[in-house]
This record gives C-alpha cells, structure tokens and sequence, in this order.
C-alpha cells in the first residue's frame, strides 16, 4: 500500500493482527469456530444483525423534522463513517474490519432525537444522581441488550470491539468507572480505534453543510466567507471545472473537503507513528498521545468549521425549537415512568430491581426511534388526561 508513492508496509506492524492467539478477539463466551471469517468480520454481522443497529435508520442526526427526503439519518451516517474509516485504515496498513465494526457500532448508543435527546436523557438522570453516556450505553446494549443468541445475552463481541467502543471518541478514567477497568483505560486505544472519532468528524463536517444547504438554513455564500476549507474547496473546483453548475459545484467542493481531510488524516498519522518509531501495537498503546490527529493546519480548519455549524445551524431558531420539542418528549416520558413504572414493559420492570429505576426508563427511552418515542408521548398523554 503506498501513500504519495510512500511505502508505509513498516508500520502494518501497528496494526491488530485479529488472528489467532490476539488478545483483542477473545469473547467473553466462546463461540464456535467459523474458519471462513475473520473475529472481526463475525463481529460486523453481530452488530449489522442487531435491533438497535437497525433504529438507527429511525434515529436523528441532526435534522428530527422530515422536510426533506435526502437528510442524512444516524444510520446513513455511520455508513459514511464507514466508507471514511475503511479508507483511512486501508491506506494506513490497518486492520480494515476491525476499522469497519468500530464504524458501524460507534453511534448504537445513541438516544432519539440527536444530541438534543442525549442532553435531556442525560439531565433527567442528573436527577437521580446517575449520567447518560452514549459510549458507555453502546456497551450496555452489545453487553445486555441484545438477545440473539441462546448462550448468552448480548452479542459476545470480540475485546478489540468492546474496547474501541469504550475508546474510540473518549478518554475515561478508571477512578470515575471503576467498571471499565478491563479496558486498559490508562492505555492509547489501537489506531482503529483512533481513526473512528476522526472518520465521524470527516463525515459529519461534509454532511451537515450538505444537510444543512438541503433544509434552507444554510447559504453557500455565507459558508465560504466563514469556513475558509470550505471555500478553499470551491475556489479549486471552480479553477477545474469553469462555469460549473451549482449543484454539481457544491458536490465536487464537498468530495474535495472530505479528500483533503481524509489524506491529512493518513498524512499526519503516519508521520507521528514515524516519528516514535511506532512499530508495534505496544508502541501505540504506551504513547502518552493518540497518534490519530490531524495536522495542526486542519485541526484549526476543522474548528474553525465546527464553530460555524454551531453558531449557525446547531443553535439556529429552527433547530432550537426542534431541540425544545425534543427536550419536551424526553423529560415528560421519563418523568411519567418514574412515577409510574408499571407502566413499563414487562421485560423493563424485570431489570428495575437491578439496575434501579431511573437507569431502566432511560435505557428503554435511548432505545427509542423518532418516530416510536413520539407515539409514546401522544399514547402518554392520552393516558395522562383520562
Ligand atoms: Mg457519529
């Protein structure tokens, strides 16, 4: 594999191995063999066959309001996360399945209505002492949840899988999750896991303009006077295909964008894995740093288009009033099951004496689609008045 004709074959050693004898395929139950896969690729059909992989085609990213046909849902997402984070570990000599399950399984977690339904969820259990992640539920769900397989609950994943869940967008300490501990939590995550928070980054900055543009709450123009990647990327496609139509002008810009941060990625990872003669595992996971990162020319770009997607689109009018709403159905459904648990289906009330209450309507909420969070709330209601 060659990057700008560079060799990088000295650093496959970086990468999982995921054969036999890794560490990082172990499950927690054994399973019977299947010499025609690798562990990884079981793990990706676990996941691609799991209930809560397939919500997340019901599930926001960031618009909840169905005004258009073409907004990205979380599962489409995370396919594009996908098609990034296999290109990325692809060209860096990594374990491309292990980069494609950290991919597909990264955003399971996720609750109804976007971040807004994780910030409501996550200030209704502040009340009950207690936080909602959406790492530490993925885990929940791939652990617990999941009922598909008659030895065990959950989907028995590989410790690689487990562990880039846990790891790939966030550093936890052992003193504040103790029950992380198997998870090396003092330890870098291996660059597949890495590169995930990356790829999501990559995929959300395109398709969020893109989304964005889509909805009407966003104007090119304004974009490129704001987001100098953006109209650096415009200003290229415009010197290469003169009198462009906009369409296919806007398109082209956003392939562009995704390309240069892609290879910036590649670049970047390399150099630093170079740099510390990283050429083992060992060696990633010993560094005091992700090795992971954009270079610091495309970091300041990336924020300086993360802070235009805030103030602009995020927290616009629009979207404020749909993060309302959102806020509205999350707090008076779980406030409504607190106080009324039996309410709860049967296999919930079960987990009640375990887990305690509140966790148990949040992980029943965090399950929820759009759409069937939405018929609870009017099924609620109804029963509220009567
Ligand atoms: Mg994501």
């Amino acid at each position: 594999m060659t990057l700008n004709g560079t060799k990088n074959s000295d650093l496959h050693l970086c990468a999982v191995s995921g054969d036999a004898g890794d560490p990082l395929i172990e499950r927690a139950y054994a399973a019977p063999p299947r010499p025609s896969r690798t562990a990884f690729q079981r793990d990706r059909e676990r996941i691609v066959q799991a209930r809560a992989f397939r919500r997340l085609a019901g599930k926001t990213q960031v618009f909840t309001s169905r005004s258009s046909d073409h907004f990205r849902s979380r599962l489409t997402h995370t396919i594009e996360v996908v098609q990034i984070a296999r290109l990325v570990a692809q060209a860096l000599g990594l374990n491309e399945d292990l980069a494609e399950v950290l991919a597909l399984v990264h955003d399971i977690g996720h609750p109804p209505f976007g971040h807004a339904g994780e910030r409501a969820l996550d200030e209704c259990l502040k009340r009950h002492g207690l936080r909602f992640d959406h790492n530490l539920h993925a885990l929940r769900i791939v652990e617990h949840f999941e009922m598909r397989y008659a030895a065990h609950r959950g989907l028995n994943l590989t410790l690689g899988v487990r562990e880039g869940i846990i790891k790939h967008s966030h550093d936890y300490t052992v003193e504040q999750y103790p029950v992380l501990a198997p998870y090396l939590l003092d330890r870098r995550p291996p660059l597949e896991a890495q590169i995930i928070d990356l790829a999501d980054e990559i995929a959300y900055l395109t398709a969020d303009l893109d989304d964005g543009v889509e909805s009407g709450l966003l104007e090119i123009n304004h974009i490129r006077q704001h987001v100098d990647i953006v109209d650096h990327c415009f200003t290229q496609v415009e010197r290469l295909h003169p009198g462009i139509e906009e369409k296919f002008l806007f398109n082209e810009a956003m392939q562009l964008m995704q390309n240069i941060l892609s290879d910036d990625l590649i670049k970047t990872t390399l150099a630093n894995a170079r740099a510390i003669g990283a050429n083992s595992l060992e060696a990633v996971r010993s560094h005091p740093d992700r090795l992971a990162v954009f270079s610091p020319q495309a970091e300041a770009l990336r924020q300086q288009e993360k802070r235009y997607l805030y103030e602009t689109l995020y927290t616009c009018p629009e979207l404020s009033l749909e993060h309302d709403k959102a806020e509205e159905v999350v707090t008076a459904l779980f406030n409504f099951w607190v106080a009324e648990p039996e309410e709860l289906p049967a296999n919930y009330v079960e987990q009640i004496e375990s887990e305690g209450l509140a966790r148990v309507v949040a992980d029943y909420i965090a399950g929820m689609t759009d759409s069937f969070i939405l018929l609870q709330y009017a099924q609620v209601k109804r029963t509220v008045r009567r």
